[in-house]
């Protein structure tokens, strides 16, 4: 059967002599591997489709149970930019990286696609490359059920008196039970009031978003302890994030 599916490509790997095989983020088929015959070769004119972030138009035949084998690929927009500058290439890897974790093959619905999509885009764009990752992040968790609770303490329960949140508790907290946790792991209302902010912002309508720097470490802190704490998934590409943006804010130190 053949299939002309949108899509980008969030990961792509060798496959025996020359060829490829690419993981599609689609918008009407979820995640889909489609190997590319020949990609490696010099000349082969499906080289660029296999790049990663590329998003194009894939026409591929499958057979009952097997892996699709690409025909054609029209690309609608290559994202060069995302692959050059090494800044935005570690952004974009770590969510291309985190899309694949979360998505099951095969998934109905466009939904991530269409915030992938934008965020690649706000990236490109010169958008602020961290909160735009954070945003990125908490569309992942929701989508897969696992994001922070923000409307009721996460400890005690009660819908009143939120007076911030805690990522190792998992969300909001009252007065009584922030009082009760360890500096080390909490935040204050400001905090509870960005991540509201997070859960109702779609990437496809992303303002400019500026953040102190302040903000931006207490924010990162958060989101990457409830990862840890939470969502318990380690990615490769994480590991070179880290190091960067350490690399970044010695230099925004100076
Ligand atoms: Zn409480």
């Amino acid at each position: 059967m053949l299939y002309r599916v949108e899509g980008i490509v969030i990961r792509s790997m060798d496959y025996g002599e020359g060829n490829k095989i690419i993981t599609l983020c689609t918008k009407s088929h979820g995640k889909v591997g489609v190997l590319v015959r020949g990609a490696k070769k010099v000349r082969s004119r499906h080289a660029a489709a296999t790049q990663l972030f590329t998003y194009g138009e894939y026409v591929f035949f499958r057979g009952m149970g097997h892996i699709g084998t690409l025909n054609s690929c029209e690309i609608l927009e290559g994202h060069h930019t995302l692959r050059e500058q090494l800044h935005l290439a570690a952004y974009a890897s770590y969510a291309a990286e985190l899309v694949d974790r979360a998505l099951q093959d095969e998934e109905a619905g466009g939904a991530m696609f269409d915030q992938l999509h934008a965020y690649l885009e706000a990236l490109e764009a010169g958008k602020d490359a961290q909160v735009t990752t954070h945003l990125l992040e908490m569309k992942l968790w929701q989508r897969t059920g696992v994001g922070p609770q923000l409307y009721a303490c996460v400890s005690c329960g009660r819908e009143d008196e939120l007076a911030g949140v805690g990522w190792r508790l998992g969300g909001a907290l009252c007065r009584a039970c922030l009082m009760r946790e360890h500096d080390q792991y909490k935040a204050g209302p400001a905090m509870l009031t960005l991540l509201r902010q997070f859960e109702k912002t779609d990437l496809r309508r992303l303002g400019n978003v500026t953040l102190k720097p302040e903000t931006k470490l207490r924010l990162r802190a958060f989101m990457r302890g409830y990862m840890d704490t939470h969502v318990g998934v380690r990615l490769k590409s994480q590991q070179f994030l880290d190091q960067m943006e350490k690399y970044d804010l010695a230099n925004l130190d100076e």
